[in-house]
């Protein structure tokens, strides 16, 4: 009986945590592969049953996370905001600070119903409130369909899970805890512990190097349990198209940026793309280099700002 527990409690806390990597994660925060509509629900319910609530609101934290790394406008920067508020402290804001607009920043998320129903126009504590009810009704029928001992179970699974992104970001970006494959400027590192606990999330260095990548774990010895899913995904054709970080190119450019921050001889970096996209419709294999893209709009920012 005990066995038949533990490894429900696996089942439920791998749902869960696949729901936050590839559903809140890899796809509608860093949009890393394409699917139909179905697919994208199916995996973004179970991190909602996990506590993660308003989609709008996951993506729109995190993206910012991205964009403005380890400054205090990054929403939950151990350097700048401080351990507690990075940990915790942040869930507690009322609303969006007033650099986080939804409206701008995730315009694909808003213009999916379901999602704007769910983050109330920004009234984040309603949709906290709106999300906890709906994990805590999920159970309320799982207890009247297969008793409480089931409920309880997918209880602890989910909370479990919730607690995992949390400890993830103060942990991977503390670098006493883990080590840098990528010299990128920011503190992100990767976590062996967190990155098996996290579905491959762990390798947090990885992915702050390419975060529009479908995969983090790039060393061999970096289990990465979600990529392995959207791979299989990929296989069976639930997946049109991904985008995958070459390694190589990465070292390259992590290089070259480092050798620019002190001052260094130049280091050649190779014109390959970062990323790869594999599918993708038609022409299949279709490759795009979304650093050079991301370099050439800031480009055009600078040259209108000076004309
Ligand atoms: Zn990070
Ligand atoms: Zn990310």
């Amino acid at each position: 009986m005990v066995i038949e527990y533990i490894l429900l409690f696996a089942i439920f806390y791998t749902w869960h945590a696949m729901g936050i990597t590839i559903g809140y994660h890899r796809l509608l925060s860093h949009r890393s592969f394409s699917c139909s509509k179905a697919v994208e629900y199916f995996w973004v319910l179970p991190g909602f049953l996990a506590f993660e609530g308003s989609p709008i609101w996951w993506a729109t934290i995190h993206r910012a996370h991205h964009k403005w790394v380890e400054t205090p406008l990054d929403p939950h920067s151990p350097r700048a905001l401080g351990l507690k508020y990075a940990f915790t402290g942040w869930l507690a804001e009322k609303e969006y600070a007033p650099h986080l607009d939804p409206y701008k920043q995730c315009k694909d998320l808003v213009a999916d119903p379901i999602y704007r129903f769910l983050d109330f126009n920004g009234r984040l504590p309603l949709g906290h409130a709106m999300g906890f009810a709906c994990c805590f009704a999920f159970r309320l029928i799982l207890w009247a369909l297969f008793g409480w001992q089931v409920a309880l179970i997918s209880l602890l699974a989910g909370a479990s899970v919730l607690a995992i992104p949390l400890m993830l970001n103060v942990v991977c970006h503390l670098p006493k805890y883990g080590y840098k494959n990528y010299a990128l400027a920011d503190d992100s590192v990767n976590v062996w512990w967190v990155g098996l606990l996290a579905m491959g999330e762990g390798w947090h260095n990885n992915h702050h190097a390419a975060p529009g990548s479908a995969r983090t774990g790039m060393l061999p010895h970096e289990f990465d349990a979600t990529w392995l899913m959207l791979k299989f995904m990929k296989k069976i054709g639930l997946i049109t198209r991904m985008n995958v970080a070459d390694h190589d190119v990465l070292l390259a450019r992590a290089a070259a940026e480092l050798a620019k921050q002190n001052n260094m001889s130049p280091v050649e970096v190779p014109a390959a793309p970062v990323l790869v996209t594999i599918g993708g419709g038609k022409s299949g294999g279709r490759v795009r280099d979304f650093g050079a893209k991301r370099a050439a709009v800031r480009k055009r920012r600078e040259l209108s700002k000076q004309s």
